[in-house]
C-alpha cells in the first residue's frame, strides 16, 4: 500500500514540469543519471553497448523521449533512431533498439507513427537490425498493438513488441503475439495504473507473470523476459529446463545500471542477457519510473553521495 502511494506520488510528480526543470539540475539527479543512463550521446551509447559485448552481454539501444506532438518532432525521432541503428551496424554490433510510439507520432494519428515506422524499419532491413516496440500506459495498449501488428505483416523478422504482466488483458495479448509469431518482451509493467485496468498486488502480478512467461518460452517467438526479480528468474529456469527448452530460444532482459552483477553471472551461466541501454538528454521520465518502482535505487545513489 506504501509503495503503491508512493510510486503514484513520483509518477505523477514525473508529469510535472516545474519540478522537473528544478530536479534535472541537481546533483542527486547528475547521480542517478550517470547510474541509469549511458550518456546524452549516441557515441557515449555505443561505448555502452561496447564494453557491455566485451562481457558477454548484448544491448538494446533506447534513445529517450515521449509524447511528441508534431510531426517535425517526429520525424527527427526517426531519424534519430535510423542513426542509432546505423552507428550499432558501423562499430560492428547487433543493430538492436527500442523506440517508444509516442516519440514517433502516435498521440497525433496512429497513421503517423506507423507512417514513420515503416521508414524505420526500412533502415532495420538495410541493417539487418530489430525494433521493439516499447509499451507505454494503458491508454496506448490496444494501439500499440494494433501498429505493432500490421508492422509485423510486413516486416515479420525486423519488429517485436512488449507484453506488461499487470493489465488484466494481457493473456489474450500473449495468445494473440504467439500466433502471429511475434517476438514479445515480457515485463512487470511500469505506469500506475487503475484496479479495473491491472492488477494491484505485487504477488498477483508476480503470478501472472510467471504464467505468461511460460506460455512464451513453451509457444512463443524467442521471447525476452525482462525482470530484476530474483524468484522470477529462478521460475524462468526452472520451466525452461522442465520443458526442455534451449537457452538459445529465449533471453533474459535487464537494465542499464540495475543489478550488474546480476547481469554478468547469467551469462557466466550460459543464459542470453540483453541490456537496455538508454541514452539521450530527455531522461527525466525514465528515471522518474525506475525511482517509482524502486525506492531503494534513490537510497544507493544517496548512500554514495555521502560516502
Ligand atoms: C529490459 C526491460 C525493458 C522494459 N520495458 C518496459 C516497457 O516497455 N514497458 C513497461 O511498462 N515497463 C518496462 N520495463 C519495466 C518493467 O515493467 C518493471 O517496471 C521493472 O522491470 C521493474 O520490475 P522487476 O521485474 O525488475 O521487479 P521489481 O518488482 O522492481 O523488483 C523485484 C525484485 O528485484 C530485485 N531488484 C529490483 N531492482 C533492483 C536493484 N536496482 N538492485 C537490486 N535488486 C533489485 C529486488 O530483489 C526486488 O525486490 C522494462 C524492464 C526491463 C528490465
Amino acid at each position: 500500500m506504501m509503495s503503491t502511494l508512493f510510486r503514484n506520488g513520483i509518477l505523477a510528480v514525473s508529469d510535472r514540469a516545474e519540478v522537473e526543470r528544478a530536479e534535472r539540475g541537481s546533483r542527486l539527479s547528475q547521480r542517478l543519471k550517470e547510474r541509469f543512463v549511458a550518456g546524452d550521446s549516441l557515441d557515449e551509447a555505443l561505448a555502452a553497448a561496447r564494453s557491455l559485448a566485451n562481457q558477454g552481454l548484448t544491448a538494446t539501444l533506447d534513445r529517450l523521449g515521449e509524447n511528441v506532438l508534431t510531426r517535425d518532432e517526429a520525424s527527427r525521432a526517426v531519424d534519430a533512431y535510423a542513426d542509432t541503428l546505423r552507428g550499432l551496424a558501423r562499430g560492428g554490433l547487433e543493430p538492436n533498439i527500442s523506440v517508444k510510439l509516442t516519440m514517433l507520432g502516435l498521440d497525433i494519428d496512429d497513421g503517423v507513427a506507423f507512417d514513420n515506422m515503416v521508414s524505420l524499419l526500412e533502415t532495420a532491413d538495410t541493417v539487418e537490425g530489430f525494433v521493439r516496440i516499447d509499451m507505454e500506459g494503458s491508454a496506448y495498449t490496444e494501439r500499440t498493438l494494433g501498429v505493432a501488428e500490421a508492422l509485423h505483416e510486413r516486416f515479420p523478422e525486423r519488429v517485436g513488441t512488449v507484453i506488461q504482466a499487470y493489465l488484466h488483458r494481457s493473456d489474450r495479448d500473449v495468445e494473440r503475439l504467439i500466433e502471429r509469431g511475434m517476438r514479445v518482451r515480457l515485463v512487470k509493467g511500469a505506469y500506475a495504473e487503475p484496479a479495473d485496468i491491472a492488477l494491484q498486488r505485487p504477488r498477483e502480478i508476480d503470478a501472472a507473470f510467471v504464467r505468461l512467461m511460460e506460455r512464451l518460452l513453451e509457444d512463443g517467438r524467442y521471447p525476452a523476459i525482462a525482470t530484476h526479480d530474483p524468484a522470477l528468474i529462478r521460475a524462468t529456469q526452472g520451466i525452461a529446463v522442465r520443458m526442455g527448452i534451449d537457452r538459445r530460444r529465449w533471453e533474459f532482459q535487464m537494465l542499464y545500471g540495475v543489478r550488474r552483477d546480476a547481469q554478468r553471472a547469467l551469462v557466466r551461466d550460459g543464459f542470453g542477457m540483453r541490456v537496455y541501454v538508454p541514452f539521450g538528454a530527455d531522461w527525466y521520465p525514465y528515471f522518474s519510473r525506475r525511482i517509482a518502482e524502486r525506492p531503494a535505487n534513490l537510497l544507493f545513489v544517496l548512500r554514495q553521495l555521502a560516502s
